[in-house]
């Protein structure tokens, strides 16, 4: 169920409406959008009549949503939804990158990096402190003591910090750190983590899983919301295919799906789509011109050391070269687009 208020309907009416809602026992949620408030309804089995809310004063019209999604979809928010992280917006007029390591390794291996990604005027800085590795003998990260160190970048470049949650039981921790949490691929569907970050005060970044859909990777999401954090931003990572010439396949035909069916912001990973280096500069011009958010990509200033992931992690002057691009493309469309009307 989706109630649409009245664009003139008042405060007090909307909240009329939430305390309805919460007395029949379910979970409201309000979208203020440019023109009007629309709320959406979860925890209800079954379908609740219309009639409950129509008669009510403010209220336009209470919909059937018949999609699988509530919450994520554009039925109850029409605007686009900008994430605020520090004064980088995602979701905003410029693209927003974030940049980093793969993985904290060392105190200066992480200021090094840091202090290269601030060089070239971008605020998000991303590194793994809790790594989800395919082998258990490779390594795992610095845990808390990499979260420090992530810490200390922040405060000493004006960073913030994009940083993974592995599991429920160190959420509090990443959550304590973390500008933003990140739930990686491989938990695309772990629900209970999903609900633990839907709790988060801070935003989350959901990367797509290795095989999801649109509508698993939006379901996804939908479990965040349906906790109250609204501040969700997707990530598309690339996916398994038969395609042996890449490590995964980017699929930046899910930007403009996501961007059809959903308001939240959707940024591209384009250093785990691909896995090569020579590959990420690529495949991140075109994210921007099929109109991601954003991008996230890998940099080393020794690759050749890294950890985890060097191959992909692009060199400090590839990752200038990146930065440009990514704007220098992202104007020409935004002209092109004013120009046109
Ligand atoms: C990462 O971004 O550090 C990562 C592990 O990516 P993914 O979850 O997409 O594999
Ligand atoms: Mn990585």
């Amino acid at each position: 169920m989706l109630i649409v208020m009245k664009p003139e309907a008042s405060d007090a009416q909307v909240e009329e409406v939430l305390k309805i809602i919460r007395d029949l026992g379910f979970k409201p949620h309000p979208m203020p959008g440019a023109t009007r408030t629309a709320i959406g309804i979860t925890g209800n089995q079954g379908a609740i009549d219309p009639a409950h809310f129509e008669m009510l004063s403010g209220v336009a019209e209470a919909i059937r949503v018949s999609k699988p999604y509530k919450l994520v979809g554009r039925d109850l928010k029409q605007d686009d939804t900008v994430v605020r992280v520090g004064d980088v917006e995602i979701g905003g007029s410029e693209p927003a990158i974030i940049a980093g390591p793969c993985a904290v390794e060392t105190y200066d291996q992480t200021m090094a990096i840091a202090e290269i990604v601030a060089s070239c005027g971008v605020k998000l800085f991303r590194g793994g402190a809790f790594k989800p590795r395919t082998s258990p003998y490779a390594f795992q990260g610095l845990g808390e003591e990499g979260l420090k160190i992530l810490a200390e970048a922040r405060d000493r470049f004006g960073l913030s910090i994009v940083t993974e949650v592995l599991d429920t039981e160190t959420a509090d921790l990443v959550e304590e750190y973390a500008d933003v949490m990140q739930v990686g691929a491989r938990n695309m569907q772990n629900f209970s983590l999903l609900r633990r970050v839907g709790q988060a005060r801070k935003p989350v970044m959901l990367k797509r899983g290795m095989s999801a859909t649109l509508d698993e990777l939006l379901l996804a999401a939908e479990y965040i919301m349906a906790e109250g954090n609204y501040n969700v931003i997707l990530c598309e990572r690339g996916v398994r295919t038969f395609a042996d010439h890449t490590r995964n396949t980017l699929d930046l035909s899910i930007v403009p799906a996501v961007q059809n069916r959903s308001h939240l912001p959707i940024i591209v990973d384009p250093s785990h789509g691909t896995g090569k280096r020579h590959k990420v500069i690529p495949l991140a011009r075109a994210a921007v011109a099929a109109g991601a958010d954003g991008i996230m990509v890998e940099v080393h200033n020794h690759p050749e050391q890294a950890l985890s992931d060097g191959p992909q992690a692009l060199l400090p002057d590839m990752f200038k070269q990146l930065v440009a691009e990514v704007h220098a493309i992202h104007k020409v469309i935004a002209e092109a687009e004013a120009r046109l009307g």
